[in-house]
């Protein structure tokens, strides 16, 4: 039964916009607060989101999107799945015992609340961080027991729609992430033994009794439509076979939308194709509206627009992922092939929320203006949207204009000499596949042990020591040209040598430099490498407070000089101990840069490869012993469903391969990943056949350990025993217990001993102190072989 009187879903509509504010203002605003809460108490981290708020909403409206049911109401501090646990009231036990009880967001125990999730507290760990889908965002995994208890907190969502209302007027969509994919993101906070694995999907009906409340008391507020997020159906890879989940779907909204009184529902697909079995699913319910992915995604079958019958699908055409101008004439197109299959409206949307992209390239005003004219960012995409929605309206001849001017910088693009150089298509095309392949690993290991004679248990950091104010503030004067060339080499030599000898003081065997010369691992190179642009104001969220800038990479990619090799030279000149060369991969810089659309990733991966392999061959030429290439995207890149994973991981592979591939046999090549589950791409780590692969494991228990045990990786491996994501440093005792852990799990002679990932977000006292445990845990562990 849908809602009687439902006001129409507007013409043109977004899933979702950039929440940290055009110039970071919510990360500012998070920071200082969580430096210094007295100076800067909660509410002011309140104020802050209240005005980004009114400012997104009126920026949208203002850019054609209609004041009523098109705008989302957005806005979380941190995280928005973290937002929808704390609307249902799930907090889990440890933090209970910590005095922590369920907050909505919006408050200041709501704030507080957030704060110890995601940050830990001295008492407690914090909640696992991990890979929001194939995008770089990183989401707060949400912890549920069959006990913790659950509360509907609505508050937030119903004083953020009526606020933003009496402030600009407009009736906002409030938006939650939808309970079939929030119980699959879900995990026990006390998993059971091996003998029971956990149901997600268990507590299912208890989590509607929540969103039940939730959607009551947003009706009861006057909100006519809410927006519930159900990406999970587009991937592959939950621990319950498919059918059980559209079995969800089916109890989940048909259950929401057989309330007395409650606000239409648009359930949104994004992130790729959810598939005939769930558009049927959700069509066989009454809820309101669907929008699906036609960016990633194919329009519906027959059958489910059959069932759909008059109801809006929200044609997601312009992708919320890739900063590219859409394609307008495919949009059009696809828009075409939509109307004619359904049977009721079709609004425009955007594929996925716009959180994955900064918020507008008009901003940029030194990039290429070439380049720029190709690029939308999250306003242009709006716009693009808008006038879509124009031409579904008034006719395509209404946009002609529009589009033709699509179509001609489009033809300018594929026509500019960037784009297609030969001699860099040449060499890709010369690539053998000998070129991939470097001598046996117990070979290699023979040679490597000689030549570096460490001890068992080695100790190394991943690369990154604490960027502190002082370093960011010489990189800046260094770029706006207020410090020279001279100076700034001598300013990160003075950075290096400090390093080097906090890591001899420390005792760690195998050294790093601590790129402090490094803004980002990925846009260091971009800047390098011919066929990237770097921007100014371009920062997405990462996680919580998080932010990056990713490059753009718009034609074909070559090196034209050295990029790491004196840094990591000038390191080595000043300690006996080997110097890991530091380099980032050719697939994490692609999965953290926005990449060209009209060239295969595969060959662009390869260029890419081509340029580090030369990289490599000059640190070796440099005498470099260990070269680490860092490839923590590895696994983020993965498709979402499983008949796409071979080809991406071949070609993955392929260029790790390709990258690394000249090495000689007595060089160690590391190889570092984090942020994911790795237990499903167990055998294509193995294929990089790096000789040493550190990963993050501290937050995830014993998972990433046992897993490699049971699947007896043959390699050796340092999984991560110091959750660096916060500043709390652990207890020498629990340092000890996953040292000890590891080598028995997988072999004191295998084992490595390192931080989770590298340290620039955290400060020197806490990277001493828990370094110190680190080398002191590795020490006595030694001692028990
Ligand atoms: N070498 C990088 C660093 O230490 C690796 C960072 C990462 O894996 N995200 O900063
Ligand atoms: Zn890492």
């Amino acid at each position: 039964m849908s809602v009687l009187n439902t006001a129409p879903l507007p013409s043109a509509t977004i899933l979702g916009y950039p929440r940290i504010g055009p110039d970071r203002e919510l990360k500012r605003a998070l920071e200082s607060y969580w430096q210094d809460s007295v100076q800067h108490p909660a509410t002011t981290v309140l104020d802050t989101l209240a005005r980004l708020r009114e400012r997104t909403t009126v920026r949208l409206k203002d850019l054609g999107l209609d004041a009523d049911h098109a705008i989302p109401s957005e806005g979380s501090a941190v995280d928005h799945v973290l937002d929808t646990a704390l609307a249902l009231g799930a907090v889990p036990a440890r933090f209970r015992a910590d005095g922590f009880s369920p907050a909505a967001p919006d408050t200041v125990r709501g704030i507080e609340l957030i704060t110890a999730l995601s940050r830990g507290t001295d008492e407690v760990e914090p909640l696992e961080l991990t890979k929001w889908f194939d995008t770089n965002y990183h989401y707060y995994v949400p912890e549920l027991d069959p006990d913790t208890p659950l509360h509907a907190h609505p508050e937030s969502l119903v004083s953020r729609y009526r606020d933003t209302l009496r402030r600009t007027g407009v009736r906002t969509r409030p938006v939650l992430v939808g309970p079939v994919t929030l119980l699959l993101l879900s995990r026990p906070e006390t998993p059971a033994d091996d003998a029971a694995p956990v149901d997600p999907l268990a507590r299912l009906d208890d989590v509607l009794a929540q969103y039940v409340a939730i959607l009551s008391s947003l009706a009861a507020a006057g909100v006519e439509w809410v927006q519930l997020d159900e990406p999970a159906l587009a991937a592959d890879g939950w621990s319950v076979p498919r059918s059980r989940i559209i079995s969800a779907v089916t109890t989940a909204y048909t259950r929401l939308t057989s309330l007395a009184d409650h606000p239409a529902v648009l359930v949104t697909v994004g992130y790729g194709d959810a598939g005939e079995d769930a558009h049927l699913a959700l069509a066989r319910t009454a809820v309101d509206a669907l929008a699906v992915d036609l960016d990633r995604g194919d329009v519906p079958g027959g059958a489910a627009l059959e069932a759909w019958g008059e109801r809006p699908v929200v044609g997601g055409v312009v992708g919320g992922r890739t900063v590219w101008r859409t394609d307008l004439a495919r949009a059009k197109n696809t828009l075409d092939r939509l109307r004619a299959a359904a049977h009721g409206p079709v609004p425009v949307g955007t594929a996925t929320p716009l959180l994955h992209v900064p918020h507008d390239v008009t901003r940029e005003t030194e990039l290429d203006p070439d380049v720029r004219s190709w690029v939308a960012f999250a306003d242009q995409k709006v716009t693009e949207v808008v006038e879509l929605a124009r031409g579904v309206e008034q006719g395509w001849e209404a946009i002609a204009g529009t589009l033709a001017r699509d179509a001609e910088i489009r033809a300018g693009r594929a026509a500019h000499p960037a784009t297609h150089r030969a001699a860099v298509r040449e060499r890709t095309a010369a690539v053998r596949s000998e070129d991939r392949v470097r001598a046996s690993a117990a070979e290699r290991r023979t040679a490597q042990h000689e030549r570096l004679q460490l001890p068992p248990l080695p100790t190394t950091t991943i690369g990154s020591f604490p960027q502190t104010a002082e370093i960011r503030a010489t990189r800046a004067a260094h770029r706006a040209g207020r410090l020279d060339g001279a100076a700034y080499w001598e300013a990160i030599r003075s950075e290096i040598a400090r390093t080097v000898r906090a890591q001899e003081e420390l005792g760690l065997d195998v050294l790093v430099h601590g790129e402090p010369e490094r803004n980002d691992m990925v846009q260091y190179f971009a800047e390098a490498l011919d066929g990237f642009v770097t921007t100014r104001h371009g920062w997405v969220q990462s996680y919580g407070s998080r932010c990056t800038r990713p490059s753009i990479l718009f034609g074909d990619v070559s090196r034209p000089a050295p990029i790491t090799v004196d840094w990591t030279r000038y390191a080595a000149s000043l300690t006996e101990r080997p110097v890991k060369g530091m380099l980032t991969g050719p697939v994490t810089i692609l999965a953290w840069s926005f990449v060209r659309d009209d060239v295969p990733a595969a060959e662009v991966a390869d260029q890419v490869a081509l340029a580090l392999r030369d990289e490599v061959a000059d640190l070796e030429e440099a005498g470099t012993a260990v070269i680490q290439v860092d490839e923590p995207a590895l696994r983020e890149l993965l498709p979402l469903r499983d008949a796409d994973r071979p080809d991406y991981l071949r070609w993955s592979v392929d260029a790790f391969r390709l990258a690394t591939g000249g090495a000689a046999t007595g060089t160690q090549v590391h190889t570092h990943l984090c942020y994911s589950e790795f237990e499903t791409v167990l055998d294509a780590i193995d294929a990089l056949d790096a000789d040493v692969t550190t990963l993050e494991a501290s937050r995830s228990g014993s998972g990433i350990v046992a897993g490699l045990a049971a699947a007896d990786f043959p390699r050796d491996v340092g999984p991560g025993v110091w959750d660096i994501h916060s500043p709390r440093v652990p207890t020498f005792q629990e340092v000890v217990r996953r040292v000890r852990r590891a080598a028995a799990a997988l072999g004191p002679d295998r084992v490595w001993v390192n931080p989770d990932c590298g340290l620039k977000t955290r400060g020197w006292p806490e990277t001493e102190a828990a370094l110190d445990r680190l080398v002191a845990a590795a020490v006595t562990v030694r001692a028990e072989l």
